[in-house]
């Protein structure tokens, strides 16, 4: 059994999204019910990360607008990505909570980890929030090990059913940050298409598998073996940051694909793998999970249950 530290905090409960959305609290409430059930899970205490942290990624006048709705009833930054009053506090706290993750991975505190915050982050953009996120956990996270750790090679794979649009445009023209994607194509956000693979000095470090509606478990273990692993065999990642929504489950009610819970334990094996070899060794896999989409309880609750018994035991 490996030493797995969680991010989960009621403070992440509220960021309201408003009656009948589907980015609602009560996931966080059903993955709740799955982290409960096992007392050997690490619980990691998360923080606010700071403006400047943030500021990495993001423009000063986005940064300026998610704080200014702490004063705010109930707003809209795009038709689909609301605001409450809570939602700052919960966009600050969700980057903060992954970079507590991704640290604590790094100082060995534990093996590897799993962050549950919301809002979501990867279809954030430098100068927008969009698609319910608000601020781009995973970039952030991406960039802290580039910065902080020095690192050369951090590799984002990306699980969610829709392409993270705003992680592969932060590191399209790097070789530092290898963004990979499975995602239904095409679909929301339009963005992830096989040809792009990025340019100049990030020119190959892209990598999108798009899949047809009703994609499965084969389909995506046929990526994995043909595609996915061989790139990052190639790359040697240092680190290995996953964009874990689990809306491809097969009972999501937004994504039309049919993975079931084994598919997510296949992704999670191979990426556990990769990380073991090239990112820990001896040392323990700096891998770090990070909650994304997923919209039926239960299937979040199945998908979540796979990368614990894969990365956990
Ligand atoms: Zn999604």
């Amino acid at each position: 059994m490996s030493k797995t530290g969680i991010i989960w905090d009621s403070r992440f409960l509220k960021h309201d999204t408003g009656k009948g959305h589907p980015e609602c609290p009560r996931r966080l409430l059903a993955i709740k019910e799955v982290l409960d059930t096992d007392s050997t899970l690490i619980r990691l205490v998360p923080r606010a990360a700071t403006e400047e942290e943030i500021g990495w990624v993001h423009s000063k006048e986005h940064i300026e607008n998610v704080k200014k709705t702490a004063n705010a009833d109930h707003g809209y930054f795009d038709l689909d990505t609301p605001f409450g009053s809570g939602s700052s506090e919960s966009a600050f706290l969700a980057v903060g909570g992954l970079l507590e993750a991704v640290e604590s991975v790094w100082t060995k505190k534990v093996d590897n980890a799993f962050a549950f915050p919301r809002p979501p982050g990867h279809h954030a953009e430098s100068t927008r929030a969009m698609g319910f996120c608000l601020f781009n956990n995973i970039a952030v996270a991406a960039e802290y090990l580039v910065r902080q750790k020095g690192l050369k090679r951090v590799a984002i794979v990306d699980i969610d059913v829709h392409h993270g649009n705003g992680t592969q445009h932060f590191f399209y023209d790097r070789d530092d940050v290898f963004y990979i994607s499975t995602h239904r194509f095409p679909f929301y956000p339009g963005t992830g298409a096989a040809h792009e693979t990025g340019e100049g000095k990030g020119k190959g470090y892209t990598l999108n598998l798009p899949f047809d509606a009703l994609g499965d478990d084969d389909d995506y273990k046929k990526g994995y073996d043909e595609k996915i692993l061989p790139a990052l065999h190639e790359y040697r990642p240092e680190f290995v940051l996953v964009s874990a929504g689990f809306d491809a489950h097969k009972r999501d009610p937004l994504g039309g694909m049919k993975i079931t819970k084994g598919g997510f334990k296949m992704m999670a094996r191979n990426l556990l793998d990769v990380a073991q070899k090239y990112a820990g060794g001896a040392t323990g896999a700096k891998i770090v999970f990070v909650l994304e989409g997923g919209y039926d309880m239960k299937g979040l609750q199945e998908g979540v249950e796979a990368i614990l018994e894969v990365i956990h035991g």
